[in-house]
């Protein structure tokens, strides 16, 4: 079959493979709200097809290969992504509408998992156990099995790396649901992986709706951990179903993430990560910066100069690379308009904001990004997750109460902090409820070696890093009674 990753087709046991169904679905270039693609409408057979794939690869040539040899395979496919960066960066453009840069660099990160990865499989191994004479215990890591991957559209490269080449260098064999608004890069890195010796049925993509595919890969008896990323209401649906039969689940359920900046903060150092950390892909990161804080004595200058850089952002196609590409699709596009509506009825002061190139085409789901100053901390603006580039801003007096409004959401995922005091840097790095602080800068560039998830509602469990490796393992005790 000469098929594409773009005709509508699984990607099941290394091959093209049509739904049960027989149904597909329109692709959508959120830069120009036309249809340019179609992808199969997965249902719960194509999930019993990718399950039994994965099954029959964790038992056979996939399951027994050692190590070194998965770490090597890995290897191959992060150079492959590497190779075919610029293929997967336009493709992933299209489907998400992110500005190319923003494509080729998350292309770059995906392989960067499969490096880090590769190289850590044949490194993390167990442990003895001193124990009662005439043992030997030793703590054995082994892989659970058959993993289910729930990948959303935002960064779909980037958490397909961080999760699947995680798990597959523990030794699991993967069914992942890509999120049905975009996941042709993830075809077609899974096609680059088969061409890379990725044994047949190690990775499997479901493609289709998370409320058809998505459920019945939650539901199905066959899946030995899951991984989510979304939102935290499916997220709990998530783990309702997984803990039906008692299988772990990793969360990453999104955040509001503060940046706290002091008043004897590098400013110059500040300002383009204040503004990048919200208006990188159109705000739709789960570890955006969403929140500023800002101490009172620099606060209105510090906004003066934000909302001038606001105005300079211009937004357009993701193939024009200009610094804010389009949302999503036209409901999420509604859904943060309502925001920015509700922040500017309620008369919150609109201190910056950015413009949407003329040439951009009319059809796109363009929204231009916000500063808003002197936002209530219940506004609904400060406490949920808007995924779009708005940013609410309020004053603070002290580190206490900087502490107090930082805390002071159901999320607890990232917090940036900015000030030169060292001692400052200490006190808010242990203070601040959340899984990753960054200290006078914000992300450290992705940090693919840094494990990463959240306390609260932005979930649990770690990704990323060594970390990352160990949530795709569990423990086996051996002992050994000689005597
Ligand atoms: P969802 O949480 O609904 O979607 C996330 C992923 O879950 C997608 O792959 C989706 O597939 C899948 N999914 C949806 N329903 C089910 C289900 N019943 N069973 C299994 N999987 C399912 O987020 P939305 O796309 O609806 O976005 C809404 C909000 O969620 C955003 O505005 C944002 O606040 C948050 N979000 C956070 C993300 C993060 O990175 N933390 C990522 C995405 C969203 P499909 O896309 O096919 O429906």
């Amino acid at each position: 079959m000469n098929a594409r990753y773009d005709q509508g087709f699984h990607w099941i046991g290394n091959r093209w493979v049509p739904g049960a169904g027989e149904h597909t679905l329109p692709m959508i270039d959120p830069s120009d709200g036309q249809p340019f693609a179609a992808i199969a409408r997965g249902d719960a057979r194509d999930v019993d097809a990718a399950v039994a794939a994965a099954r029959e690869a964790f038992e056979g040539e996939w399951g027994r290969a050692s190590a070194l040899e998965r770490g090597r395979v890995l290897m191959r496919v992060a150079a492959s992504i590497q190779e075919h960066a610029d293929e997967l960066a336009a493709i992933e453009s299209r489907d998400c509408g992110k500005p190319l840069g923003q494509a080729r660099s998350d292309a770059l990160a995906c392989a960067r998992y499969f490096e880090f990865y590769g190289g850590l499989a044949d490194k993390v191994g167990g442990y003895t156990i001193p124990f009662q004479a005439g043992y030997t215990v030793f703590a054995e890591r082994e892989p659970h099995g058959v993993t289910g991957h729930i990948v959303p559209w935002n960064y779909p490269m980037q958490i397909f790396g961080r999760t699947v080449a995680a798990a597959l260098a523990a030794g699991n064999a993967c069914v992942v649901k890509p999120g049905e608004d975009a996941c042709l890069s993830l075809l077609r890195v899974a096609e680059l992986a088969a061409g890379c010796g990725l044994p047949a049925g190690a990775l499997n993509l479901v493609t289709g709706l998370g409320s058809e595919a998505g459920s019945a890969l939650t539901a199905h008896p066959g899946i030995d951990h899951y991984s989510f990323t979304g939102s935290p209401e499916t997220g709990t649906r998530v783990a309702q179903a997984a803990a039906e039969r008692h299988v772990p689940v990793t969360l990453e359920l999104g955040g509001k993430s503060p940046q706290i900046v002091f008043a004897d903060a590098d400013l110059d150092a500040a300002l383009p990560s204040l503004v990048n950390a919200i208006v990188q892909n159109a705000g739709q990161t789960c570890s955006a910066g969403s929140r500023l804080l800002v101490e009172r004595s620099i606060y209105e200058p510090l906004l003066a100069r934000l909302g001038k850089a606001f105005d300079a952002v211009r937004v357009g196609p993701g193939a024009a690379n200009l610094a804010c590409g389009p949302l999503i699709r036209r409901s999420q596009l509604e859904r943060v308009a309502r925001f920015v509506e509700m922040a500017e009825s309620d008369g919150l002061r609109v201190v910056g904001r950015g413009s949407i190139a003329p040439d951009a085409p009319a059809g796109g789901f363009y929204l231009a990004p916000v500063l808003f100053a002197d936002v209530p901390a219940d506004h609904p603006i400060a406490q949920q997750e808007i995924f779009g580039p708005v940013l609410a801003a309020m004053s603070f007096d002290g580190e206490d109460e900087a502490v107090r409004l930082a805390n002071a959401t159901r999320y607890g995922l990232v917090a940036g902090v900015w000030t030169r005091d060292g001692a400052r840097q200490m006190r808010m790095a242990r203070r601040l409820r959340a899984g990753q602080v960054f200290i006078n800068n914000y992300g450290a560039a992705g940090g693919v070696e840094l494990p990463f998830g959240g306390v609260k509602s932005s979930g649990h469990g770690r990704e990323k890093g060594i970390e990352g490796l160990l949530s795709f393992t569990t423990i086996k005790t051996v002992a050994v009674r000689h005597g």
